[in-house]
């Protein structure tokens, strides 16, 4: 069971800096203990202008079925011969994934003390693994390396040479390569699809897998377009892991564009308006937006409010439907405006585009003259930000003073956190939450103020109606009634705030 790992260069970059990166000596034969057997590094060639490092496994099968059953995994008690006769010891599998990462972990972290300018350079790469397990076969290995810029050569090997009419094994043959990768990343995607491609990693999935993963994954995995085949094959579809992996995934996407200096948060976007919609995962806030943009076509409205924008994203989505002709994006926070018009390349947009969409700071908890007059306004996952104490002024704002035709609120239904598997009990799922409400809590609430203002309130699920806790996200639908009577235009606006604030003071 082996791979290679061959880079070419020159006298002034030799290929010999191979050794440096993987803090393996190209002169010497070097053996480690992995859990697993042995593994041998060693170069069967090393020039300035090539150099190629070779990862050999001697698998112990014995010791593989010991680890199996010490781990708890309840291999079969009868030892069947199967667990010491199979073809784990001689294809590149798992096990190859756990030898590199234990024979070449400071690589894998892109850690090099010797020459630590080296870690960050793309370098020319060919991997070659000459018995690779690929379930799916050679159209899937291709499927999982294209999208990180390899080159993939995967020759299906026949099952015997000598009779070919028996078709094909499930091995490939798998050559690797690329000129814009870097050693680090090349080791990581190998860490990740060698076992998915083996798909039968039976002997380690324990909970800080899901760990594991998004370490190796980091930089690629949240933007893979097979990122759920990825995950739960990693996870030996294990439905629970696989969720949580799944999760913590778009939390890692949120906080990348959330913390990351500004020249990331472009690359971030870049790369998210490339991918097509429909080859990404439908998470939760793919499914919202697909509500949101239902329930405002279903009302006919064409000029729409996104209250609470943050980064954009429902705006960008609007945008694409030619029925919205006007779509104005409202937030607090200035760093969120920034985000979204980077998303939306506002600056470089085209002038019939640019004049359909604004983004304007606000606080929507002050009435607002610039947002009166629109058919449609959206809160999108909002009130939850604001403390209980500020909703009646945000209700206010909205349904006395803007008073659109339609208002959607979304919001979480805190009933169905307990479906989270990585959220503690008693955690809401955003620290910026204030509050997150039951379906009870939710309806008293819309009811209440459709009640006060002269609309009418329908109730929704989006994302799995669960029959027990209810959906994930609750999203109510007002609309208002014909010959309405608001009861507290009455009253000057700004009174109205001053006095709910005192109120709730
Ligand atoms: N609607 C977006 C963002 C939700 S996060 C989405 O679904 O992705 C909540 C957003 O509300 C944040 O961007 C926050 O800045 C904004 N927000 C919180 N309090 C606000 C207020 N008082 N006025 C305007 N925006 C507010």
């Amino acid at each position: 069971m082996f791979l290679t790992i061959s880079t070419t260069g020159t006298p002034e970059r030799p290929a010999t800096d191979l050794g440096y990166l993987l803090h393996k000596h190209p002169d010497n034969a070097q053996t480690f203990s992995t859990s697993y057997g042995i593994a041998h590094v060693l170069y069967p060639e090393a020039s300035d202008e090539r150099c190629t490092a070779a990862l050999l496994l001697e698998v112990d099968a014995v010791a593989l079925v010991r680890r199996g059953k010490g781990k708890g995994r309840g291999g079969a008690p009868d030892a069947a011969l199967a667990q010491y006769v199979n073809d784990r010891p001689y294809a590149a599998s798992s096990l190859l994934a756990v030898a590199l990462s234990a024979v070449f972990s400071s690589a894998m972290k892109g850690q090099c003390r010797a020459k630590p300018e080296l870690t960050g350079q793309a370098r020319p790469l060919r991997i070659e693994v000459p018995a690779l397990p690929a379930r799916g076969g050679a159209d899937l290995v291709r499927t999982l390396f294209e999208p990180l810029g390899w080159t993939v050569t995967a020759e299906p090997v026949a099952l015997d040479a000598e009779f070919p009419e028996w078709g094909d094994s499930r091995y490939v043959r798998l050559v690797l390569e690329s000129e814009t990768l870097t050693l680090a990343e090349a080791l990581r995607h190998l860490y990740v699809l060698l076992p998915v491609l083996d798909d039968a990693k039976h002997y380690w999935v324990a909970p800080d897998e899901v760990d594991k993963l998004l370490r190796a994954g980091e930089g690629w995995l949240p933007a893979h377009p097979e990122q759920k085949l990825i995950t739960s094959r990693y996870l030996s579809r294990r439905w629970s892991l696989t969720r949580q992996a799944m999760e913590r995934l778009e939390l890692v996407r949120l906080a990348e564009a959330d913390d990351s200096d500004v020249e990331e948060i472009d690359n971030a976007v870049e790369d998210e308006t490339e991918t097509e919609p429909e080859e990404k995962p439908t998470s939760l806030n793919v499914l919202r937006r697909e509500a949101i943009v239902a329930a405002l076509k279903a009302s006919g409205a064409t000029r729409v409010l996104d209250l609470g924008c943050g980064q954009g994203q429902l705006v960008q989505a609007l945008l694409k439907d030619p029925a919205f002709t006007e779509i104005v994006g409202v937030d607090v926070s200035m760093r969120a405006l920034t985000i979204a018009s980077r998303r939306l390349k506002l600056d470089r947009m085209g002038e019939r585009l640019a004049s359909r969409v604004q983004l304007l700071q606000g606080s929507l908890a002050y009435t607002d003259k610039r947002l009166k007059g629109y058919d449609a306004a959206v809160l999108c996952e909002v009130v939850e930000h604001l403390d209980l104490s500020r909703l009646p002024a945000l209700e206010y704002a909205v349904f006395g003073a803007a008073r659109p035709r339609t208002v959607l609120v979304t919001t979480p239904n805190v009933e169905y956190n307990v479906r989270w598997e990585s959220l503690p009990a008693g955690h809401s799922r955003h620290s910026d939450h204030r509050f997150e409400w039951t379906r009870a809590e939710f309806r008293a609430w819309a009811g209440a103020v459709a009640e006060r203002h002269g609309y009418e309130a329908e109730f929704e699920p989006v994302g799995p109606d669960d029959p027990a806790v209810g959906p994930p996200t609750q999203m109510a639908v007002f609309t208002m009634r014909t010959g309405n009577t608001d009861r507290t235009t009455d009253k000057p606006a700004d009174e109205v705030v001053k006095e709910k604030e005192a109120n709730a003071a």
